[in-house]
């Protein structure tokens, strides 16, 4: 796939969201930095690709922890960098007791960071020397924003577009909303006729029509029953806790899954199962999707491949 000048995209794992660096003539740029475990990795990869030129900015798509999990690492290494996140979520960076309650929610963590300056829709960011447009994706994250570049057709999709499907639709977890957010970025990205997309996770993809009709079904089927979505949520958060911590003894899931709030809230509206009915349905289901193997008494991850 052939990119722009100066643009490199680091691709990642489902732990760490994908990164893209931008080495331009006046500055330097990442968007999304991973996840905090990843952290010495990220460093690394971004050092190779600068050589002896520092980091400019960081900006971030949305504040998920596995897409800025990475930013204190790279902030301490590379102390004038200025970090942009999505305007609405400025303020609660500058309180950090509010945005860790947001991590917590999904059982994950973050290192707290710094945030310099809010992005808007419709701004317009200099990254290697090109344009690209802020624009507005709520969906899976209220305040996610894409990054678009009109003359070579490129989208930074963040989780609002993968080749196959999106990331889970977080606010209909517990309430009903954010499937026709979901549907309305859809709209939106189909209008722009992107050529390339690189998503926040898995390979950069230029067969967009293929990936938008997927991900048209895959709203309708969400939307015709949300269980559907709090089923997929509760999987991908236990399946995020095993790629973090790799095994996990068997007896201690149903509390630790149990214990994070969405989860909980996901099962409290949808599916009303105890604890350990809870775990025994989620491990299940992933184990036969082969995402993990139980080994005597060790819950085991799986990579994907
Ligand atoms: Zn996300």
């Amino acid at each position: 796939m052939k990119l722009p000048r100066g643009m490199f995209i680091l691709e990642r794992g489902w732990l760490s969201s994908n990164n893209v660096v931008f080495i331009g003539a006046e500055r330097t740029a990442i968007v999304d930095t991973g996840y905090c475990t990843h952290g010495e990795q990220t460093l690394a990869l971004v050092r190779r690709l600068l050589g002896e030129r520092p980091l400019d900015a960081i900006y971030n798509t949305h504040l998920h922890s596995d897409h800025c999990g990475g930013n204190a690492i790279l902030q301490e290494h590379y102390p004038a960098l200025r970090t942009h996140v999505p305007a609405a979520e400025f303020p609660r960076v500058h309180h950090w007791a509010r945005m860790k309650t947001s991590f917590e929610a999904t059982g994950q963590q973050c290192e707290p960071f710094r945030a310099d300056e809010p992005v808007r829709a419709g701004d317009v960011i200099l990254l290697a020397d090109l344009e690209w447009q802020a624009m507005c994706a709520p969906g899976h994250h209220p305040y996610s924003y894409l990054l678009f570049n009109r003359r070579h057709g490129i989208l930074i999709s963040a989780d609002a577009l993968w080749e196959k499907g999106f990331g889970v639709v977080f606010p209909a977890l517990d309430s009903p909303g954010g499937f026709r957010e979901t549907r309305a970025t859809l709209d939106m990205i189909d209008d722009l006729q992107p050529k390339i997309v690189i998503p926040g996770h898995g390979r950069p993809f230029s067969d967009v029509r293929q990936a938008l009709k997927e991900a048209y079904s895959r709203i309708a089927y969400l939307e015709a029953d949300p269980i559907r979505n709090a089923q997929n949520g509760i999987k991908v958060l236990l399946k995020f806790l095993l790629m973090e911590r790799q095994r996990i003894k068997l007896t201690e899931v149903p509390q630790l899954l149990s214990g994070i709030p969405l989860v909980a809230a996901a099962n409290r509206h949808y599916m009303h199962y105890g604890a350990i009915h809870l775990a025994h349905w989620a491990i299940t289901q992933l184990q036969r999707v082969g995402a993990l193997a139980v080994e005597g008494d060790m819950l085991v991850n799986v990579e994907r491949r």
